[in-house]
């Protein structure tokens, strides 16, 4: 064989070789210590359209958050608390860069995850409104996935939805009484995370069906553990709040404990924040159901003394989940999403 043959034989050995080395590493995911991310990178990179979810970008996926005085101005509302003691910032209208915040998520190309439940007559009273609005403003331009759980799948409505949206729906066992409806959603959502959404999203949003979505309501309500001030309450002196107060309930807070009356109907955060907190939560319920205590405001007073022991690191003004019977105010400069009529008569099957 002459000098060129050598050098032919030699290559085409080389990269028998690393063809090799590829696939041994590609069916070893220990190897390269990436087992989420099977199949060839290239493919994927091509799959994908967009050069995207590779190592660097992995990194910054999940690299810690934006620093808050990039976007984070609590001095554009002196009238309103704006930071609390914990030094968590509370999300007002004209607090929040929404450039800055858009250019830095859209880079993490994220996915936000929204779960709702509609069991009874709140698939017809609520459901369809709510998710025609959430396709408008929730997260508007960012990939979601509306998570659905109804009693009766024949009776979803029929909702077109706009890009980068999509949705999954689940059937769920309907619970007699309204009370335990609400309190099970505590244990559904659980289940789900662990099931599949904690693979599906880096953040999550769980709300109540009977509100509409008003305006954008956008990436500056992303963090780590996020939670809603209850409209009726946020100027109330924390010794009012109607936490539950018997010593019995898992749920008790203490007067003179308490930063803000939370709101059920809105909170957030990472997939294993909201983990913990539903875990959590429905341990308490189900400690209740033992002890034949049941709490005030059922999940949120469980909510609630669940954020007293785990700080939230965000949260929402009433300009977020807004009841327009309260009437207009001052301090509420943009609702992002209202209560609806609360037709109870119609849509709760007991008292
Ligand atoms: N829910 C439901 N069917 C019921 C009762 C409650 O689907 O029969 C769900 C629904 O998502 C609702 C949430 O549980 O928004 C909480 O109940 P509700 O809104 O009636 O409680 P409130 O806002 O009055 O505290
Ligand atoms: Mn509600």
């Amino acid at each position: 064989m002459n000098v060129k043959g050598k050098v032919i034989l030699l290559m085409l050995v080389v990269s028998t070789a690393v063809v090799m080395l590829l696939e041994y590493i590609n069916r070893n995911p220990e190897v390269d210590n990436n087992s989420s991310q099977r199949g060839w990178w290239f493919l994927s990179w091509f799959k994908d359209g967009i050069h995207g979810y590779q190592e660097g970008e992995t990194e910054e996926r999940t690299k810690g958050e934006l620093p808050l005085s990039d976007w984070f101005d609590p001095t554009k509302r002196p009238e309103v608390v704006t930071v609390t003691r914990w030094e968590a910032p509370v999300i007002w209208e004209d607090t929040y860069n929404t450039a800055v915040l858009e250019s830095y998520y859209a880079k993490r190309r994220i996915t936000v995850g929204l779960t709702v439940f509609a069991t009874g007559r709140y698939i017809d009273h609520y459901l369809e409104e709510f998710i025609t609005s959430a396709n408008k403003y929730f997260m508007a331009g960012h990939k979601v996935i509306f998570y659905i759980l109804v009693d009766d799948m024949s009776r979803i409505p029929l909702i077109e939805l706009g890009p980068r949206r999509s949705f999954k729906v689940f059937e769920i066992k309907p619970e007699k009484r309204w009370q335990d409806i609400s309190m099970m959603r505590m244990n559904t959502i659980a289940e789900h995370i662990v099931a599949h959404i904690q693979y599906e999203v880096d953040f999550l949003f769980c709300m109540d069906v009977d509100q509409v979505f008003q305006d954008n309501f956008g990436v500056e309500t992303l963090g780590q553990l996020v939670a809603q001030l209850q409209a009726w309450w946020y100027k109330a002196h924390p010794k009012e709040f109607t936490y539950e107060r018997r010593k019995q309930s898992a749920a008790y807070i203490p007067y003179g404990r308490g930063d803000f009356y939370y709101h059920a109907a809105i909170f957030g955060g990472t997939p294993s924040q909201v983990l913990n907190l539903t875990q959590t939560c429905f341990k308490g319920i189900l400690q209740d159901k033992k002890n034949n205590i049941e709490a005030k405001w059922h999940d949120e007073s469980h909510l609630n003394k669940y954020f007293l022991l785990n700080k939230p690191t965000k949260i929402l003004s009433p300009e977020y989940c807004w009841d327009y019977h309260i009437g207009l105010s001052s301090d509420i400069k943009n609702v992002k999403l209202s209560w609806q009529n609360k037709a109870y008569d119609l849509v709760r099957n007991n008292d």
